[in-house]
């Protein structure tokens, strides 16, 4: 058994004043492989402590140390990459083409936020006004299992680029990754106390980060019930707060489009990191009069997307991260079945031929109606809705018809009526005939979906505050 007993603070591995130790487990087989000793409230204060008293230095550092710290992070994290990768596949199941993908994606951010922190300018005229952009603080980050490395890397790059230390409280039930980032980050050789990585609940870690006076700005990851609560919780001390929330994206198959094209890409935005997605394309929008052929040849393309193991190379969909998470994705297939839409491919249980581990049969709804649970809520699974639509209007009105708006899919060979589609949808990001990710624009949610922007100047910008100085 794996025992990953230390946190990082001050710019030392340190053990917890915590003493619970929370067990991690191999979601492909449901066997636990370690444990993590988990920090608590006291440890989280000493982090705080830790990136406060290094703040009033690390924010006046100029732009050229801030970007060499970032390109020794990125080598730092691409010299682990084989091993993050082989921790992503054990501890979440990501099927390896991804798993590769997300430790790749973990270094790349700092080379990004490296370029975007190259081109910003801090400082501007306006009228007799000299504008400076100035780092907001300490900053809490608190991130998701879905991504964790990701997450991590992420945030800390556009808060150290910013110029602000860090306090980052990541998922428990990624203990492993966090362990192998943390190391790696260490070997980079900033400053003592400029980040500091805290693995503990969030209702004693992030608890603290949300509340404590000396946190400045928190930027979160997960679901909205929690980013509601972690908004009313930083009302008190007015933090600035960056709010990454949950998605019930639509996915626009228009009638000119051609669907033998379009069905595998809806399949896939659908069934991206196994369901597992806050940007996954889950309500499949479609002509009523095509119904048939749609539904024909979303049977037809299920059929090669493979549940199962990750090391499989012919695996698409992996393992849900715990038992819970699978629990939860049951239900909602039983909300579907329950309220009367169409299983057209997958169903309850676990896929065929699997007898362990937390796998979902990927399954597809056919003939939902968008006032159905399954379409309202955010699942976090493979489990996607297939909806009809008359006309474009109504195609519209029906994507915009959720409290979501984080990311909108529009399939069709009629590029300006995209662009005019595109204009009217409610949603932070608008893919056309594509999957692709923009890491130099900005990314976030409308609505429900969250508040503010991460990626490019926008998520560097979040970890400022302009000051005016007037002469
Ligand atoms: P979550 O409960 O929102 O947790 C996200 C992070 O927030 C975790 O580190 C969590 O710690 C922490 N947290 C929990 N309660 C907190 C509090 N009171 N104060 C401060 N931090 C707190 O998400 P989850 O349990 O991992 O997943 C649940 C659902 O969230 C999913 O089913 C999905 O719908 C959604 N989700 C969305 C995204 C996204 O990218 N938008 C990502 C992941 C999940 P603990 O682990 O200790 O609870
Ligand atoms: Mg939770």
């Amino acid at each position: 058994m794996q025992q990953i007993n230390q946190i990082y603070i001050n710019g030392q591995f340190v053990t917890p004043h915590g003493d619970e130790l929370f067990d991690l487990f191999n979601p492909t087989t449901a066997e636990p492989f370690g444990q993590v000793r988990l920090a608590d409230e006291q440890d989280a204060l000493e982090a705080i402590r830790a990136a406060k008293q290094a703040f009033p230095e690390f924010s006046h550092t100029t732009k050229a140390t801030r970007i060499d710290y970032l390109k020794r992070m990125h080598a730092a994290v691409v010299s682990v990459e084989t091993e993050l990768t082989e921790a992503i596949i054990k501890e979440y199941g990501a099927p390896t083409t991804r798993a590769v993908w997300m430790a790749r994606h973990a270094a790349n951010v700092f080379l990004e936020m490296a370029q975007v922190l190259q081109d910003y300018e801090f400082t501007q005229s306006i009228g007799i006004a000299e504008v400076t952009l100035q780092p907001l603080g300490v900053a809490g980050l608190i991130t998701p299992w879905n991504s964790n490395a990701g997450f991590i890397c992420g945030k800390l790059a556009a808060a150290l680029a910013a110029g602000c230390t860090a306090v980052i409280k990541p998922s428990e039930m990624s203990a492993l990754q966090t362990s192998i980032v943390t190391r790696a980050l260490h070997q980079a050789g900033l400053p003592a106390g400029v980040f500091n990585i805290v693995t503990g609940r969030g209702e004693t870690v992030g608890a603290v980060l949300s509340t404590h006076p000396d946190i400045a700005k928190v930027s979160f990851t997960g679901s909205t019930a929690v980013g509601k609560h972690i908004l009313r919780a930083g009302a008190e001390t007015l933090k600035r707060i960056t709010l990454e929330l949950g998605g019930k994206s639509p996915v626009l198959i228009l009638d000119d489009a051609d669907f033998n094209t379009a069905i595998p890409i809806a399949l896939q935005a659908g069934f991206m990191n196994s369901g597992q997605a806050c940007i996954a394309g889950t309500r499949i929008l479609v002509p009523e009069h095509r119904l048939a052929e749609v539904e024909a040849l979303v049977i037809k393309e299920a059929a090669t997307i493979r549940a199962g193991a990750p090391q499989d190379p012919n695996t698409r969909v992996g393992p849900m991260v715990s038992l819970k998470q699978w629990q939860r994705v049951q239900r909602y297939i039983q909300f579907g079945l329950e309220e009367g839409a169409h299983l057209l491919v997958g169903g309850p249980g676990l896929p065929d031929g699997i007898e362990a581990g937390w796998f979902v049969k990927p399954t597809v709804f056919s003939r939902v109606t968008n006032q159905m649970t399954i379409a309202r809520e955010e699942i976090f699974g493979p489990v996607l809705s297939i909806i009809t639509y008359k006309d474009e209007a109504e195609a519209l009105a029906i994507a915009n018809d959720t409290p979501y708006g984080l990311q909108a899919y529009i399939l069709t060979s009629n590029a300006p009526k995209a662009h005019m589609l595109a204009a009217r949808i409610d949603a932070g990001r608008v893919l056309i005939n594509t999957l692709a990710h923009e890491p130099r624009a900005p990314f976030g949610g409308f609505k429900q979906s969250g508040i503010g922007r991460e990626y490019g100047s926008f998520g560097l910008q979040a970890f400022l505050e302009p000051k005016s100085v007037l002469a």
